[in-house]
């Protein structure tokens, strides 16, 4: 929804700061999605000057207006007046910080309820700090924080530690529940060998270099060391990350992925970047069984290549092969139907509504592992839907009937 063209134009004339305002008016995460975005097959795949030669560099554009407002314009955003109505939203990844900006901006109060000690979700702990500054993301939020959005962090919904669920913020007076919980439960390999220590998830490995890096964590829980052959088994964006993060940590790291190199979904750049950086690649090659040593520890790797079958040595594998929604709160048992994977299923009227009148999802926990810019598109949709909804009770509750009516 950006008026790419207008957000240019304005670049052109050198006022960035009204290049800035057309790029909010419908994006809340701009820094971000210059960072992060697949732009080679979003806007920059759409650019006509892509057809002779090489597109605009739209991403770069927009990354730039965003960092020359962060350093250069210090206004705070102004909170409008409420309308009288909450709204509740689960999870502060980039659909969850989406929600709660654009009703924020409508009047709503909105409370968002974050499991971990810091909002942001993937963009916080998933994706390596030298891809996305965590400077940068802290500062995005602060942005909607300062819109009058009411952060709860630490607090895990639908526990019984943290006492929040689904019916307790109905019974609290939120007329609304935004779910944007994303895809919190890593797929395993199941292949023999594969609960040997030191088999583990790239999502862990991810998350505890990015607390190392905050301060949060000493460097002993990062599970890598220097000169360590490290296997990363995928061939996403978390498998480019994993790799190139252990590379950077001093690592010999391959990457075995069981299609080929054009089926790969990564990002184009982000791959490149890992072979620049020296990251091998073993294509159309399936991992057939983890071996270990005597101490319970994988010490190779037994793969199908294209030329046959080898054994590879390896101490360390990080797996990077998919996710997908843990059943904590997102579940049947709570009225909010799921697909046989677990996946949240929603309706179109109003937009995003779960089978649970009032609950709405979106993001990765409906759509399944994305990116950030399509978890912000359906998290925008979705928040209108919520508005609508929200109107549509008033307007009943006026005319004196309930919303079961
Ligand atoms: P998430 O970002 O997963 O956020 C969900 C939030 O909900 C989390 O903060 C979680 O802690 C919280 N939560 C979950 N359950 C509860 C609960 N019960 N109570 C309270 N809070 C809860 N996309 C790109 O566009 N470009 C990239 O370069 C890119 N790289 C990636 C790298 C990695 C390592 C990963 C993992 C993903 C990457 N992606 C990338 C994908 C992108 O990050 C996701 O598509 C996007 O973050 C989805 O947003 P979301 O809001 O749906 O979920």
């Amino acid at each position: 929804q950006i008026d790419i063209p207008a957000f240019i134009a304005e670049v052109a004339k050198g006022d960035f700061e009204a290049a800035y305002q057309v790029i909010a008016k419908s994006s809340a995460l701009p820094a971000v999605c210059g960072r992060v975005c697949p732009q080679e097959n979003q806007c920059e795949g759409k650019c006509v000057r892509g057809i002779k030669g090489e597109a605009v560099g739209i991403g770069r554009l927009e990354r730039f207006v965003a960092d020359w407002y962060r350093n250069n314009v210090h206004a705070k955003p102004v909170a409008p007046a409420p309308n009288g109505h909450k709204v509740a939203v689960i999870g502060a990844g980039p659909s969850g910080l989406t929600v709660a900006g654009d009703l924020a901006k409508l009047g709503y109060k909105v409370t968002v309820y974050e499991a971990l000690h810091v909002a942001g979700g993937v963009l916080m702990y998933g994706i390596p700090e030298y891809r996305l500054p965590k400077a940068v993301v802290r500062n995005e939020i602060k942005k909607i924080e300062d819109l009058g959005v009411h952060f709860v962090r630490n607090c895990l919904v639908g526990t019984p530690e943290s006492g929040v669920t689904v019916d307790s913020l109905f019974a609290e007076g939120f007329d609304a529940i935004f779910m944007g919980t994303g895809t919190a439960l890593p797929q395993n390999l199941s292949i023999p060998g594969s609960d040997l220590r030191r088999v583990t998830q790239s999502t862990d490995f991810l998350h505890n270099v990015n607390a190392y890096v905050e301060g949060a964590l000493p460097m002993e829980m990062v599970p890598l060391r220097k000169g360590d052959k490290v296997a990363v088994i995928g061939g996403g964006n978390v498998a480019m990350d994993a790799a190139r993060t252990a590379r950077r940590l001093g690592a010999d790291v391959t990457v075995i992925y069981r299609r080929t190199q054009a089926e790969m979904p990564a990002i184009q750049s982000e791959y490149e970047d890992a072979v620049k950086e020296g990251v091998n690649f073993m294509w159309q090659t399936n991992s057939l069984e983890f071996l270990g040593n005597k101490k319970g520890r994988v010490c190779a790797i037994r793969l199908s290549t294209p030329d046959g079958e080898c054994t590879e040595p390896f101490d360390r594998v990080f797996l990077a092969i998919g996710s997908r929604p843990a059943s904590r709160i997102v579940s049947s048992t709570q009225g909010i139907e799921v697909d046989e994977k677990g996946y949240v299923i929603v309706g179109e009227r109003p937009m995003g509504m779960t089978t649970r009148r009032g609950v709405f999802a979106g993001g990765d926990v409906v759509h399944r592992p994305q990116t950030v810019v399509l978890a912000m598109k359906a998290a925008k949709e979705v928040a209108l839907g919520i508005a609508q909804y929200v109107d549509a009770i008033k307007l009943l509750q006026d005319c004196g009937l309930k919303a079961e009516e």
